[in-house]
């Protein structure tokens, strides 16, 4: 497809990664970022020919987001989200890369599979997560240099754990051989959906990764027991990441009463969720993710015990943490940028994302965070409505998503 020459003029650009927070114009040819200007800065050459001008005074010119946890629900269940609704609920929510967990039906778990949903991703970077057992039955392993040969970002058996600590010794030795990460979902079965049972396998989990060199990220962690753990081995020098969705930092468990605010992990105590903002400031989690997991109504409007686990965040995701984390005085734009992008970037091993740099791709997400709105989720690119956040008041609407160079949001 023809990319125009784009120049993105009069916003704030903030890019941790290259240490930027100006006022200025930013150029974007041939997919790639090419020249950056503001006062006292120039990096790169402008484009040759003409070049479409955009102006955005007053916002925020990030780079791309990108979501390490999406649930697209493609093959398979496309009831609730489908590839081409799922990617355009990213790109509505300034989202240029998401990962694609493989709890679909069939499992994403053969390279076929992973190449099939790789080349189904529309507009955006949707890349599949493969599973870490055949058919997620926590028995097999999948081939990891296979899938990741074909595509994979990463490995996953997300909605639940492998519960054999000996297959996920095997599992993770063979990511490491491929250089794939693992992306880990915590849960002891036994323990299931209690803050010791999170725990208790983000401990096993370090361990395992620890003795067989896995990188290992570990998904939506919600409970102080879990930060404190991660926070340990972190300072003994384990090589882990970590991250949280949204709604454990802005919800407690006293909440948790209908069908739009259950998922798993489930809300926590107040007190986690002062732990969740602390480790977001002091650099024990890593990302924020949304763990996006779109429902029909008739899954979730039927009381909190019956409901389905999961709910949606694409389209809720930077306001919620632009107004929750950096309005409120918790952490800085810059450190939300990381979280959002610069960090999700180095877990997926991808220098030319999470970036505004010359020669990055030109993955640029625009917000306005001067005027507030409520979240309505009937306006949502997604097929899903369940969201905790409906009516919230929010700062940081998306005005303009661009991968790759290419337009693929634009407020009207
Ligand atoms: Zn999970």
């Amino acid at each position: 497809m023809n990319k125009p020459n784009l120049c993105i003029a009069l916003g704030r650009m903030v890019d941790p990664a290259l240490g930027l927070d100006a006022v200025g114009e930013l150029y974007l040819a041939e997919g790639r970022v090419c020249a950056v200007r503001a006062e006292g800065l120039s990096l790169g050459a402008l484009p040759e020919g003409a070049v479409e001008r955009i102006e955005v005074p007053g916002a925020l010119v990030l780079p791309g987001l990108i979501d390490l946890h999406v649930h697209f629900r493609d093959p398979g269940l496309t009831y609730k989200e489908d590839m081409e609704s799922g990617c355009a609920a990213a790109a509505a929510g300034g989202f240029t890369t998401v990962c694609m967990m493989p709890n679909v039906k069939p499992v994403t778990d053969t390279a076929e599979a992973v190449a099939a949903l790789r080349r189904r991703a529309s507009g955006i970077n949707a890349l599949p997560v493969g599973a870490i057992t055949m058919g997620q039955k926590g028995t097999a392993c999948t081939n990891a240099a296979a899938l990741k040969a074909a595509g994979a970002c990463a490995l996953s058996e997300d909605g639940r754990s492998v519960a054999d600590a000996s297959v996920m010794r095997t599992a993770m030795a063979a990511a490491a051989e491929a250089g794939i990460p693992i992306f880990d979902h915590t849960e002891e079965d036994t323990l299931a959906g209690t803050a010791a049972g999170e725990a208790c396998m983000a401990a096993r989990d370090l361990i395992l990764a620890r003795e067989t060199g896995a990188a290992l990220h570990l998904c939506h962690i919600s409970a102080k027991l879990s930060l404190d753990m991660i926070r340990a081995a972190k300072a003994a020098g384990y090589e882990v990441t970590a991250e949280t969705a949204p709604h454990y930092f802005v919800f407690d468990q006293t909440r948790a009463t209908e069908g739009n605010f259950k998922m798993n992990p489930p809300l926590r105590t107040a007190e986690d969720v002062l732990s969740v903002i602390e480790a977001l400031q002091d650099g024990t989690l890593d990302a924020i993710a949304t763990d996006h997991a779109p429902h029909s109504a008739e899954e979730k409007e039927c009381g909190y015990a019956k409901a389905l686990n999961g709910v949606i965040g694409l389209e809720t995701a930077f306001p919620v943490s632009y107004t929750a984390l950096v309005r409120a005085g918790h952490i800085p734009l810059s450190r939300l940028v990381a979280l959002m992008s610069a960090n999700p970037a180095a877990i997926l091993g991808d220098p030319l994302r999470g970036t505004l740099s010359v020669g990055a791709h030109a993955d640029v997400a625009v917000f306005d965070v001067a005027h507030p709105y409520h979240i309505a989720p009937a306006s949502f690119r997604s097929k899903g409505r369940n969201t905790p956040f409906a009516g919230m008041e929010v700062y940081g609407k998306t005005r303009l998503t661009i991968a790759e160079g290419q337009i693929v949001y634009q407020d009207t």
